[in-house]
C-alpha cells in the first residue's frame, strides 16, 4: 500500500514508525512531516488547509490510505474531500468532528443519551453566563466553543475568575470572539485519556493513558500541550474501561449513526474518574498527543489493518495485542515554552541517546530533511521508553534525557509520578 500521513508532530512520527513497519506499507510519505520522520517516510511539503492540493497528491502517487493526525484538518472535512475524490482516509468526518469542533454539540449529545458528563448550560452572552455562574458558585468550569489548541478553558477557583474568563472569552482574549461558551460544574477525581477505534458501528478499546499537563515537576505551572505521558494509567483498570466502553463510547457511537454521520476513526476520550464512575470532560477525534507515542510502543498488533478496517467498517472482526510492558513519554520542550521561546538552537546526541534499552525518539518541532537537528518549535522532542514497569521506562527515558545535549531545551524530570507512586 502506499500510504500518506498528513501532519508534523510527535504523533505523527509514531504513526510514521509504526506505519513504516508495517509488511502493508510499500511507500510512506508524510505532509509536511519533520527531520525525525525523514528517516521513516518520505517528507512532501503540502499545505493542509489547501484540501485540492493534498487530493491532487493523493492521487498523482495512488495514496491507498491517507491517515489524518491533527484536528484542524479533521474539522474542515479533509476526510470527506478525499472520499469524495475515491481516496480512503482515516478520520471523521466533518459533521462527526464536532464531537471536538463544538463543546456545545457534544454536551447536547451526552445530554440525549444519558452519557455521564458535568452538569452544563450554553451561553450566547456574558451577562446570563455570569448570572449563572453567580447562582452555581465556585469552583466551576469556563469553556470557549470551537477549537482553542487546549487554550479555551478556564477551571476557576472563585465567582470572580469565572466572570473573568466569561469577559476574556467573549472579548475576543482567545484570538476571536468566542460567539457560545459552555459553563459546566467542576469535577473531582483523576483524569485518564481513553481511546477507541470505531468504524461507524463497532468500537474497540485502545490502551488508556495518562498525560501532565503542566510545564513544571509536581503538576505546576501553567498548562501546556502536554508535558509527558504513561500507559497503561494504572486508574483504568479492566472494569473501569469496560464501563467507559459501556457507558460513554458505545451511547456515543450509535448517537452518531443514528444521526446520519456514522464516526470512523479514533475517539479519544478525555475522563475524570469520579466517586461516581467515568465522566466524560471532552472528546477529540483524533489520536492524542503525547499519548499515541506510548500507545504505539505498546501496540504489538499491525496498525495498518486495523486503521484500514476502521475506515471499511470491518473491525466486528479485529483484535489488537497491546505488550504488558509500561511505555512513558517524556517531552523536552524549548526553554521558555510555553509561553514565548527561543527558536534555532541545536541539538545534538540524539543517536547516543537512541541506543539506551528500550528508547524510542520522536520529533515535532524539527523541520526539515534529516541532518543537523534544528529546534523549532515548542515542545520539540519526544524521549519514549518501555520497560516491565512505569519505574523501568521512567528511568530508561531519563537516561536517554541525559545523553542529550541541549542547552535550548528542557524537560520535566517527574513524569509518570504519580503510576510510580502506586507501583511502590
Ligand atoms: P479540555 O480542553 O476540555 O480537555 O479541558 C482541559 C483541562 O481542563 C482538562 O484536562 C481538565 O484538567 C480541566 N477540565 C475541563 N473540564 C473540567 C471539568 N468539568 N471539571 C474539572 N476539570 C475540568
Amino acid at each position: 500500500m502506499n500510504i500518506l500521513i498528513l501532519g508534523s508532530g510527535g504523533r505523527e512520527h509514531a504513526l510514521a514508525w509504526k506505519i513504516a513497519a508495517s509488511p502493508l506499507t510499500d511507500k510512506l510519505y508524510c505532509a509536511p512531516g519533520n527531520a525525525g520522520i525523514a528517516q521513516q517516510a518520505e517528507c512532501v511539503s503540502l499545505d493542509l488547509s489547501d484540501h485540492r492540493s493534498v487530493t491532487a497528491f493523493a492521487m498523482d502517487k495512488r495514496i491507498d490510505l491517507v491517515v489524518v493526525g491533527p484536528e484542524v484538518p479533521l474539522c474542515a472535512g479533509i476526510v470527506d474531500d478525499l472520499e469524495a475524490a475515491g481516496i480512503k482516509a482515516f478520520g471523521p468526518t466533518k459533521w462527526a468532528a464536532r464531537l471536538e469542533g463544538s463543546k456545545g454539540f457534544t454536551k447536547d449529545l451526552c445530554k440525549a443519551n444519558s452519557i455521564p458528563t458535568a452538569a452544563y448550560e450554553r451561553f450566547k452572552g456574558a451577562g446570563a453566563a455570569k448570572e449563572y455562574v453567580r447562582k452555581k458558585g465556585a469552583p466551576i468550569v469556563v469553556k470557549a466553543d470551537g477549537l482553542a489548541a487546549g487554550k479555551g478553558v478556564v477551571v476557576a477557583e472563585t465567582v470572580q475568575e469565572a466572570e473573568a474568563a466569561i469577559d476574556m472569552m467573549f472579548g475576543g482574549g482567545l484570538g476571536t470572539p468566542a460567539w457560545e461558551i459552555v459553563i459546566e460544574e467542576c469535577l473531582i477525581g483523576e483524569e485518564a485519556s481513553f481511546f477507541a477505534l470505531c468504524d461507524g458501528e463497532t468500537a474497540i478499546a485502545l490502551a488508556s493513558a495518562q498525560d501532565h499537563k503542566r510545564v513544571g515537576d509536581g503538576d505546576k505551572g501553567p498548562n501546556t500541550g502536554g508535558m509527558g505521558a504513561y500507559s497503561p494509567a494504572p486508574i483504568m483498570t479492566e472494569d473501569m474501561s469496560r464501563r467507559v466502553m459501556d457507558e460513554i463510547i458505545h451511547p456515543t457511537v450509535r448517537a452518531l449513526k443514528h444521526a446520519g454521520a456514522p464516526y470512523k476513526g479514533v475517539l479519544f476520550a478525555g475522563l475524570m474518574i469520579t466517586k461516581k464512575g467515568p465522566q466524560l470532560i471532552e472528546y477529540n477525534v483524533r489520536f492524542g498527543d503525547p499519548e499515541t507515542q506510548v500507545l504505539m510502543l505498546r501496540l504489538t498488533s499491525d496498525l495498518v489493518p486495523a486503521l484500514l478496517a476502521a475506515r471499511d467498517g470491518q473491525l466486528k472482526n479485529m483484535d489488537l495485542r497491546w505488550s504488558p510492558d509500561a511505555a512513558l513519554i517524556v517531552v523536552m520542550a524549548a526553554n521558555g515554552y510555553p509561553g514565548n521561546y527561543d527558536k534555532g538552537s541545536i541539538i545534538e546526541g540524539l543517536a547516543d541517546a537512541a541506543q539506551v534499552e528500550g528508547v524510542e525518539i520522536f520529533q515535532a518541532g524539527t523541520p526539515g530533511e534529516s541532518g543537523k537537528i534544528v529546534a523549532n518549535g515548542g515542545r520539540v522532542l519526544n524521549v519514549c521508553a518501555r520497560g516491565k514497569t512505569v519505574r523501568e521506562a521512567q528511568n530508561r527515558a531519563y537516561a536517554a534525557v541525559d545523553r542529550i545535549r541541549w542547552p535550548g531545551g528542557f524537560c520535566r524530570r517527574d513524569i509518570g509520578w504519580r503510576a510510580i507512586e502506586r507501583e511502590k
